[in-house]
């Protein structure tokens, strides 16, 4: 992990684990980490509002204040632990609708950086709908409509010129 990647998702990842895991005895961790990854789902799909962060805080608070195994009094933290270290995150998502690592791809916009641009062609080759126009040594363009948002050019541009 390094700091290209998206916390939101990094913490709904471990929170979808800790949801398949838990056995369901206690209400709050059965019930309670559902209700989390929802809001989680909601503010990746970009339809999340500042409200939904603090849901998350309460939410993460009394789970582990009232399930009785380590389970469920751990499976919070890592939401918690990104919300205090990477709250300006979770604020882009839901006030600005942006996901700067591009994971979240209900909200990324792909774009390309015509001053970086050498025209090599190599995004337009590998893209899989055809979503990159320019010819020669034309400056690529992303078409947004066309973009399925798979993230193919981001890996394939040599000059990084392709980002949000
Ligand atoms: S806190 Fe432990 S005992 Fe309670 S539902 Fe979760 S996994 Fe089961
Ligand atoms: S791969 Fe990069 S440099 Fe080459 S055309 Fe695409 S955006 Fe421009
Ligand atoms: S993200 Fe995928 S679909 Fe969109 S322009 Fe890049 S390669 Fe094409």
């Amino acid at each position: 992990m390094d700091d290209t990647k998206c916390m939101v998702c990094l913490a709904k990842f471990y929170l979808e684990f800790t949801v398949d895991e838990s056995c369901g005895k206690c209400t709050p961790c059965r019930i309670g980490t559902k209700r989390m990854l929802e809001i989680l789902e909601r503010i990746c799909n970009g339809e999340g509002s500042e409200l939904d962060i603090y849901k998350l805080e309460k939410l993460a608070i009394n789970i582990k204040n009232a399930s009785i195994c380590g389970l469920g009094q751990s499976a919070p933290n890592p939401v918690l632990s990104t919300i205090k270290y990477f709250r300006e995150e979770y604020r882009q998502h839901v006030l600005e609708k942006e996901c700067k690592a591009l994971e979240c791809k209900a909200m990324a916009k792909i774009t390309i950086h015509p001053e970086k641009c050498k025209a090599c062609g190599l995004c337009q080759k590998n893209c899989p709908v055809g979503a990159i126009k320019g010819e020669g040594r034309e400056t690529r363009v992303i078409d947004q409509d066309k973009c399925i948002k798979c993230g193919t050019c981001l890996t394939t541009c040599p000059f990084k010129a392709i980002g949000n």
